[in-house]
Parts: C-alpha cells; sequence; structure tokens
C-alpha cells in the first residue's frame, strides 16, 4: 500500500506470536493523515479476542519460551541488532510518523529515530547487568536476592512520538526478560507494526513481542484488565491513567506505571538573555506543535525583562513557519487529528472568552488539514482554564512575575507534577527553584533535554513510575529474597 509522498505502508495487521495476522472480527479502522484528513491505510482493529491471543502468546514465551532465561548477554545481542535495524530504517520509520502524526520529517529523521535507535543500545547494554545482592541478615542466616523479570507486560501508548515512545517501553522491559503485548494509540499503529517487523529480523523470538492496534475502550481496556498481564505501562493522559489503575485494581492487582499529563512552568528571571530566552519558550510550547506532555505551556517572565520578552516572543511566533512537516524549511505541522484541532480551538475562544489577551495567533492555516497558528495569550488568571488544562497544542499562557516566591507558588499552581524550567544565571536561585518544584524534571538554562541514562516521569497527577535510565529497567523487575541457614560461619 503506497501512502502520500510515496511513502510504503508495508504492515497493516495485527503482530501476534512472530506473524502479521487480520483481527479475529476482520474489522479494520482507518488511519488519517493529518495534512490532508485523507486515508494513508486501513489497518487491522483489534479486540479482546486478539488482545487475549496476544496475551496467550506472551505468557507462553514468558513461562516457557526461551526469553526470559537467556543470559543477558544473549537478550543484548538481538537487541543490539534491533538497533542496527532501526537505523538501517530510519528514513521509513521517520517517514511513517511525519505521515500518521504530522510531525517534521527531518526532526524524526534526524532526531528522534536515531535516538530510538540508542535507546535500544542502552538497555541491551544493560541487559547483562541486572544482579541481587548478597544480605549478611544474622549469624544463623544469611539471603540474596533476585532481580527477575516482572513477566507478561502490557503497555500502552499515545499518538505524539510514536516510535520514541514505543522504544522506551519495549526496550527496558525486553532487557529485563519481559514478553510484551504493545497496544500503540489508533491515531498512530503504522511505525509501531513496521517495529514489530524490525524486532522479528533482529531475531526477537516469536510471542516475545506482540502489537495490536485498536481503540482504548476496546483493546486498550483488555489489556489493561487482563488476568494474565503482569504489569501495565501506559503513557497518556491522566484521564484514561484512572482508567487503568481501575482495571488493574479489579482484576489481578497488576503492577501500575502511569506517564500522565502536564502544565509545565517555564520561568524566566530577569537576568536572563532575553533573545535566547525567547527562542527557548517558543520552543518550549511549540516544538511537535505543543503535542509534547511537558510542553512550557504556562511561561512566567520576570517584571524587568517582561515588556522586551513579550516583544521578542510575538515576533519570533509570527515568524514561525507552520506547513507541511515534509518540508524541510517548515517548524510546525498539524495536530494529530480532527479531534484534538477542534479541541485546541475551543481552548483558545475559551482564553478569549475568559479575558486573557491574545497576543497572536489563534487562527487556523490553510484551507484542509489541521493546521493551527502559533497561540500566545497574555494577562493570564491562574484559574482560567487555559493555564490550568493541558490544551496539547500550540498555545502559550504567559504571565509576569515579580519575586521568586511569587513564581514558585504559580508554578507550583497546578494538579500536575511532570516537569519545569527555570532560566537565570544565578545559581542560588536555580538551586532553590529546582527544590520547590513538585515536578519529576526540572531544566535550568534548557528545555527538552532528554538522555537515555535521565529518569523521566512524573509527580502529582503526572503519574508515577519513570521512564529512561536504570530506573525504568527496575520497573520491569521484581525482587525475589532468598533466605537460607549458615552452620559453622567463620563471620559474624
Ligand atoms: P489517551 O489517554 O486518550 O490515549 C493514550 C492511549 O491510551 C492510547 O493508546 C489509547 O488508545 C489508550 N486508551 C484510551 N482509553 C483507554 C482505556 N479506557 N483503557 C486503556 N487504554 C486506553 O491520551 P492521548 O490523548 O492519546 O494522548 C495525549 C495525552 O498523553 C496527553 O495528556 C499527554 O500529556 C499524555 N502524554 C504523557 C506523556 C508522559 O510521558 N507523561 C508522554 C506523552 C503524552
Amino acid at each position: 500500500m503506497s501512502g502520500p509522498n510515496g511513502v510504503s505502508v508495508k504492515f497493516t495487521d495485527l503482530f501476534i506470536n512472530g506473524h502479521f495476522v487480520p483481527s479475529v472480527s476482520g474489522k479494520r479502522f482507518e488511519t488519517i493523515d493529518p495534512r490532508t484528513g485523507e486515508v494513508i491505510a486501513r489497518i487491522s482493529e483489534g479486540d479482546k479476542e486478539d488482545i487475549d491471543m496476544a496475551v496467550t502468546a506472551a505468557r507462553q514465551a514468558f513461562d516457557y519460551g526461551p526469553w526470559p532465561r537467556l543470559p543477558g548477554s544473549e537478550r543484548g545481542k538481538i537487541m543490539m541488532k534491533w538497533a542496527e535495524l532501526i537505523d538501517e530504517n530510519a528514513e521509513e520509520l521517520a517517514a511513517l510518523d511525519a505521515m500518521d502524526a504530522g510531525k517534521l520529517y527531518h526532526m524524526c529523521r534526524n532526531v528522534e529515530v536515531p535516538s530510538a535507535a540508542n535507546t535500544m543500545r542502552y538497555y541491551a547494554g544493560a541487559a547483562d547487568k541486572i544482579h541481587g545482592e548478597v544480605l549478611k541478615m544474622s549469624r544463623e542466616f544469611h539471603a540474596y536476592t533476585l532481580a527477575e523479570p516482572v513477566g507478561v507486560v502490557g503497555h500502552i501508548i499515545p499518538w505524539n512520538f510514536p516510535t520514541t515512545m514505543f522504544y522506551i517501553k519495549v526496550a527496558p522491559s525486553l532487557a529485563a526478560g519481559c514478553t510484551l503485548v504493545l497496544k500503540p494509540a489508533e491515531q498512530t499503529p503504522l511505525s509501531a507494526l513496521f517495529s514489530a517487523h524490525l524486532a522479528k529480523l533482529a531475531g526477537i523470538p516469536d510471542g516475545v513481542l506482540n502489537v495490536v492496534p485498536g481503540f482504548g475502550p476496546t483493546a486498550g481496556a483488555a489489556l489493561s484488565s487482563h488476568i494474565h498481564v503482569d504489569a501495565v505501562s501506559f503513557t497518556g493522559s491522566t484521564q484514561t491513567g484512572r482508567k487503568i489503575m481501575q482495571a488493574a485494581a479489579l482484576s489481578n492487582l497488576k503492577q501500575v506505571s502511569l506517564e500522565l499529563g502536564g502544565k509545565s512552568p517555564l520561568i524566566i528571571f530577569d537576568d536572563a538573555d532575553v533573545d535566547k530566552a525567547a527562542d527557548l519558550a517558543l520552543l518550549g510550547i511549540l516544538y511537535n506543535k505543543g503535542e509534547v506532555c511537558v510542553a512550557s505551556s504556562r511561561v512566567f517572565v520576570q517584571e524587568g525583562i517582561y515588556d522586551e520578552f513579550e516583544k521578542k516572543l510575538v515576533e519570533k511566533a509570527k515568524a514561525w513557519v507552520v506547513g507541511d512537516p515534509f518540508d524541510p524549511k517548515v517548524q510546525q505541522g498539524p495536530q494529530v487529528d480532527k479531534e484534538q484541532f477542534e479541541k485546541v480551538l475551543s481552548y483558545i475562544e475559551h482564553g478569549k472568552r475568559e479575558g486573557a489577551t491574545l497576543l497572536t495567533g489563534g487562527k487556523t492555516v490553510g484551507n484542509k488539514g489541521y493546521f493551527i497558528e502559533p497561540t500566545i495569550f497574555s494577562n493570564i488568571k491562574e484559574d482560567m482554564l487555559i493555564a490550568q488544562d493541558e490544551i496539547f497544542g500550540p498555545v502559550m499562557a504567559l504571565k509576569k512575575f515579580k519575586t521568586v516566591e511569587e513564581a514558585i507558588k504559580s508554578a507550583n499552581n497546578t494538579k500536575y507534577g511532570l516537569a519545569a524550567g527555570i532560566v537565570t544565571k544565578n545559581l542560588d536561585t536555580a538551586n532553590t527553584v529546582s527544590r520547590s518544584i513538585r515536578a519529576g524534571t526540572i531544566w535550568i538554562n534548557c528545555y527538552f533535554a532528554f538522555g537515555d541514562d535521565v529518569p523521566f516521569g512524573g509527580y502529582k497527577m503526572s503519574g508515577f513510575g519513570k521512564d529512561h535510565g536504570l530506573e525504568a529497567l527496575h520497573k520491569y523487575l521484581q525482587v525475589k529474597s532468598v533466605v537460607t541457614p549458615l552452620y559453622n560461619s567463620p563471620w559474624l
């Protein structure tokens, strides 16, 4: 099947037990090109029966298959091979995400896909470094711990970073020796299916990785409530996160980790370089058209530089290029789908009605597809909907502040706690603010700086459990304590 821009869509069926298969119901759903609203491909729609088959395959592979029993170094070798295949197929993966999600092709090709390969390498290297501890206990007993894979893991991921999300979930859980069922978002199933094909080429044994596209209330709910799934790792909205926890509680009390929404503050102090700070603030809200869980959607600027900052920010926002994400000159593509497009526009209307000042933007771009202008509101009151809700679009709420204390209070005035940014040359201010903000990641004089070795996850209603780093590997391991008597120990 050939999609727009000549990108071929090779895989449209579910990937279960090492094979691409149609869904039991035979139903298919359309995945849409957000540049035009046209259909890219019709994808097999997984539902309860398909999830059940995928979980059975993963269960068999975990209980009887080689993967959890291989030496870590062997798992690592196969994962390294997969990383090479990601690099070799970077153009195709990048094009699938650009087309399916409206993401900038050149960012996918040059940043996100190579990072996914590195994520795979990072955890491939960690697979043979999993170990427990020896514990002295007492004169009569000693103990050791085993770090064992948690079992069958269900991954449920969103649409904003389809390839990145796929690999930050799959790589650490595979390294731990788990077997997996992954449900990609219904808006963006293409790169996950292509990645399943790469897994097979790399030598991941059948049943270890299963990919079942489908909708949240059907396939997603079936996965999170499945009795034979031992853990579920979810990234998505806070609202769905609640449902996942409920499903886990009402089924088998499976382990849950949740990476949820955000309304991240960026605080810019008087001593900042105004031009650079304006660039950072704009990148923080406009990267990936604002469809980023850590987007700096609330920007607080100290009064001494506020006017100059606002002027520069608006100039830069007006010059920002919105258009076809395959065009290298374009900085912002379309919102992912019609629903998201309409949701963002309705927040913009709300902001106007609530009395915030629309400094720039607020309108759609072009006459087809889901493009929205970079939009900046000032004169924000903190209880306004646009200052509280996660809009997940190119919409910034800008506010002036006087003191450090006021900035901290405003930054923490949210139910979320995913990330925050601070721009200052003053080390004391940076230290005080970074310790005072209740969020899982703090960026000082930078934004969006992620690393495979840097744990990432939320405080408050942004969830719990970390992706990235060895913390993520440990999420997919459980500790067994083995105790045995000691006879005639020469040591105390
Ligand atoms: P969403 O919660 O609607 O969907 C996410 C995934 O959950 C999809 O695969 C969807 O099919 C599935 N799902 C929906 N209902 C379900 C149910 N009842 N049971 C099981 N699964 C279900 O979120 P979205 O709108 O697709 O994604 C945007 C949200 O994701 C934003 O709130 C954003 O902040 C969040 N997000 C968070 C992070 C993070 O790391 N914290 C990263 C990216 C996105």
